[in-house]
């Protein structure tokens, strides 16, 4: 469906038509014309549907529909758990503002808060943050959150995944309690269902890919092999498939650390991504892997949420996440918009009882294979390795949030 008929101002429409978006992707089609009628919605959409100008659009047509009476205080709040989808998402605040009288904002932690504070101190009107550096701003008084009018929950899930809870409803108990709300999430637990019933007011529910379904484009593979034997594995598919560009996940930043290693040593350009690493040296090696610069990228699952990277060829599971929905959002990364992907797999003997679960929830068996010369081990233990760092346990959730009835009245 072509943007025009969607009700967006030619303001909007102008800077679209800058980004050479041609037709209006399924859930702007579906989410614009409701949330420009001012609903509380809930959408199931991962990273690449388009989600970001799907909530963006219709928010700032509404901000500049309203002139703001004194001074320009925060009316537009978007929350992200990562400092990158902040990041990228104000990217495209700023692309679709281009022609409207609005000025917008990032702020979020490990950077110095200056320039943040100097630009909230302008006067702002939509505001995208991670939650700690929110509060932070607000506790230290340079921030005000009484005049906000929309809100919206980016990747609700992974908010609640990295322990947010505490901290959105504590951000959530200041914001007025007549406002639109949006909620965002790839996936659907019990927990995001009671943050929905109490944030969201008789939402309409906006639904782009079945839920923990894994796209048809997307060709998976399992390869079952040693654990001593993954890093020379994944070399060799690499080589012989002369791969230019892929993601690969483990489970830990040291994991990702070692095989990045092992990859240079091996003559693949590669870096890691992960929380210990430093926003710059983060957003440097994203530069680099978009460009071209660096073959592959190696990512915890934290620190690739968010990533905006196009038509990706290769995602690879080095290890496999202990937590199913990880794969959903690990594996959606490749076969966008169209494209064909692939993803694949590792899998050591102790790993199995993730993929079984991992095939529960996508209701698929993926193919198996074994590769000459890293077969897996016959003698290896079947049992989960201990998991470090506190790890979450697998949540399963199968239920549709339409079955799930929501209250007329909002907790916050
Ligand atoms: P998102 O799912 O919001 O992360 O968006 C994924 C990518 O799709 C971003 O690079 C957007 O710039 C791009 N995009 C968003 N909407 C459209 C559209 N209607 N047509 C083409 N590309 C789009």
């Amino acid at each position: 469906m072509s943007f025009n008929t969607l009700g967006l101002s030619p303001a909007l429409l102008k800077a679209i038509k800058k980004q050479n978006y041609t037709t209006a992707s399924p859930i702007q089609e579906k989410a614009i014309p409701l949330i420009l009628q001012g609903k509380d919605i809930l959408a199931s959409a991962q990273t690449g549907t388009g989600k970001t100008a799907g909530f963006t659009l219709p928010t700032l047509q509404l901000l500049s529909q309203q002139h703001p009476t004194n001074k320009r205080s925060v009316r537009a709040l978007v929350l992200t758990p990562t400092r990158e989808l902040a990041a990228q998402v104000y990217h495209n605040v700023k692309q679709y503002s281009e022609f409207l009288n609005l000025s917008s904002a990032v702020i979020f932690g490990g950077v110095n808060q200056k320039p943040q504070v100097a630009q909230l101190k302008q006067g702002v009107d939509m505001l995208v943050a991670t939650p700690g550096r929110l509060i932070d701003l607000q506790n230290q008084g340079f921030l005000s959150l009484s005049k906000i009018e929309i809100l919206i929950l980016d990747e609700a899930d992974r908010m609640l995944d990295m322990g947010f809870l505490r901290d959105i409803e504590r951000i959530i108990r200041q914001l007025p309690s007549k406002r639109q709300n949006l909620m965002f999430s790839a996936t659907f637990s019990k927990q995001i269902k009671t943050l929905a019933n109490g944030i969201l007011s008789q939402p309409a529910y906006v639904e782009v890919t079945p839920e923990n379904s894994t796209v048809d484009s997307i060709n998976q593979k399992v390869y079952r092999v040693a654990k001593g034997k993954k890093a020379g594995l994944i070399i060799k598919l690499i080589k012989d498939g002369n791969w230019q560009q892929a993601l690969v996940f483990t489970r830990t930043k040291h994991g990702a650390n070692n095989l990045c290693k092992k990859m240079i040593k091996a003559g693949i350009t590669a870096a890691a991504i992960h929380g210990n690493k430093s926003q710059g040296a983060r957003t440097k090696a994203l530069s680099s892997f978009k460009n071209g610069s660096i073959r592959i990228l190696v990512a915890t699952d934290i620190a690739a949420r968010g990533l905006d990277i196009p038509l990706l060829p290769h995602v690879v599971n080095f290890e496999l996440p202990n937590i199913s929905e990880d794969y959903v959002h690990r594996i959606g990364r490749t076969g966008r918009a169209g494209a064909s992907g692939e993803a694949i797999s590792l899998v050591s003997a102790d790993e199995t009882q993730y993929l079984k679960d991992i095939e529960k929830l996508v209701r698929l068996k993926i193919p198996k294979q074994i590769i000459e010369g890293f077969e897996p081990d016959p003698n290896a233990s079947t049992v989960p390795e201990k998991q470090g760092g506190g790890r979450r346990q697998t949540v399963k959730t199968n239920s549709n949030p339409r079955t799930n009835k929501q209250k007329a009245s909002r907790k916050y």
